[in-house]
């Protein structure tokens, strides 16, 4: 049956995480750049709950929310290993696509069935984001959302095709867009690095743990939400039972929203990666510094290259540039490591931005996602009773929130035309054991992100 059971089985008592320090996190976010939050305390003691929700980012509190509305009677139990915003929910480059753009690994046209599978991504997409802007008005959530869709762009010879490529897929698929000239995309985001562009309409900028957090203070009332609090073993015996540092929580139905932290906990091992990527953030430019850019006062740009450059002039003024994606582990990388990509991110935004080279970076960060070794995503049952969705290959603001609202209704035997896109989402390929999965999980990030640094 499509969805069900994509990876490994378990029975008994899944596999553990040892301590809550496999959850580590730093202060390196975008979270950092907003007023302190006070988080929600952490779960302790025994719980009882109908339904239960691990994780806390896009996926999990899409999933939470849904689950709230469908039975208002019930408490739902969300438990987040760490504050809210410092997943990869908050430490995103804030794109929130509505058209994921077509990559060519053979450097070739879009195949007549590839179509079919780009508009089945294309629906997810969109379901997730008319979700997030629903959420986002109605409880007047600040995170700087902003329509203005965003420029493809392209550097190099390569990508030069992959334009070409992407604009025919848009073309067949009869979706909106404007090709760009070297001139035109300096006038509108004042550089010159890049010799073609499409501007799509229809994606949404945003400041990524605004959202989250934004997200985490509107749940329904019925929705108990515990930070700080890491999931350390599942049993499967009825009632499932979680084992957390200072608590134990049973529950009717479980959905495990952790993204590539599902191994951890004995969910699909050997069928996710996670991969580390960093970027920097300038601090807010000055009048004149502003007025040496292009025409428009905010833009978003991301590579043609697969986990190539994305840039950004946020609404606040900054330039926030992310051009590294490589395999550390399914870890953030220490001050160390993060100061020598910074200097990868300098040289990216002084070709870029010459006339902004005395502009010091405010802050860099990495952000770990989950990948699969052939780019598919995950949804469905894992075992009876328990639920995941998760790995969005880089692309999961908008995706994430459809798959978590649409696991919450498939777990209660609900029905639509979004459950049967995301059930429609092809198994994903099995990786070896280590130490060869090591290997091989480098080998997967090098190649699934083979373009970076490409368009540097
Ligand atoms: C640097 C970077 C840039 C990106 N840029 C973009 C972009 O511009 N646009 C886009 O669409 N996507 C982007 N992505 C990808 C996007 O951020 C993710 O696909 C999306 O956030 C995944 O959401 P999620 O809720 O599934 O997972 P996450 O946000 O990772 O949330 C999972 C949560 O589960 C928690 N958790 C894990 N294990 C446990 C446990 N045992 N107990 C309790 N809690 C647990 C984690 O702490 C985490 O908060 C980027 C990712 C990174 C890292």
């Amino acid at each position: 049956m499509a969805g069900l059971l994509i990876g490994a089985s378990f029975h008994g008592v899944l596999l553990m995480s040892s301590s809550s320090k496999d959850y580590a996190t730093d202060a390196h976010g975008w979270a950092e750049l907003l007023a302190p939050r006070t988080a929600k305390p952490a779960l302790k003691g025994k719980h009882r709950a109908a339904f239960t929700v691990i994780g806390a980012g896009v996926t999990g509190l899409s999933c939470a929310r849904r689950l709230a509305e469908l039975h208002p009677d019930q408490e739902i139990l969300l438990l987040e290993a760490r504050d809210i915003g410092q997943g990869a929910s908050g430490r995103n480059s804030g794109f929130a696509v509505s058209v994921s753009h077509f990559f060519s690994d053979n450097l070739q046209p879009p195949l007549a069935a590839q179509i079919d599978d780009y508009r089945r991504i294309n629906r997810a997409n969109q379901a997730g984001l008319e979700l997030l802007r629903e959420q986002v008005s109605a409880h007047s959530i600040d995170c700087q959302w902003r329509d203005d869709g965003f420029y493809h762009v392209a550097a190099d010879e390569i990508s030069k095709q992959e334009c070409g490529y992407l604009e025919k897929l848009l073309q067949r698929m009869e979706i909106k867009h404007h090709v760009h000239d070297r001139e035109a995309l300096n006038e509108k985001l004042g550089t010159r690095h890049y010799h073609s562009g499409i501007h799509v309409p229809g994606g949404v900028l945003l400041q990524p743990a605004a959202l989250v957090q934004g997200l985490a203070d509107s749940l329904p009332k019925n929705v108990t939400l515990c930070e700080q609090s890491a999931v350390l073993s599942i049993s499967n015996r009825t009632p499932i039972t979680l084992q957390l540092e200072a608590g134990e929580v049973q529950t009717d139905k479980l959905f495990i929203a952790t993204n590539y932290e599902a191994p951890k906990l004995g969910v699909l091992n050997r069928y996710m990666i996670g991969s580390t990527l960093t970027g920097s953030v300038t601090r807010v430019l000055g009048k004149d510094e502003l007025a040496s850019l292009g025409s428009l006062s905010h833009w978003g740009s991301l590579s043609l290259h697969r986990g190539g450059a994305t840039v950004r002039l946020t609404t606040d003024g900054r330039i926030c540039l992310r051009n590294t994606a490589e395999y550390n582990g399914a870890k953030l990388f220490d001050d160390q490591t993060l100061v020598s990509r910074q200097r990868v991110h300098r040289e990216a935004f002084e070709k870029r931005y010459p006339q902004l080279a005395d502009v010091p970076f405010e802050y860099s960060w990495s952000g770990v996602e989950g990948i699969s070794a052939n780019g598919t995503n995950f949804f469905g049952q894992q075992e009876t009773n328990i639920y995941y969705a998760g790995v969005f290959n880089g692309s999961g603001v908008s995706r994430g929130t459809a798959f978590g609202t649409a696991l919450a209704e498939y777990a209660c035997d609900g029905q639509s035309s979004l459950i049967d896109d995301c059930l429609a989402f092809e198994p994903a390929t099995w990786l070896p054991p280590r130490p060869l999965l090591d290997i091989g999980a480098w080998f997967t990030v090098r190649s699934r992100f083979k373009g970076v640094g490409l368009d540097r």
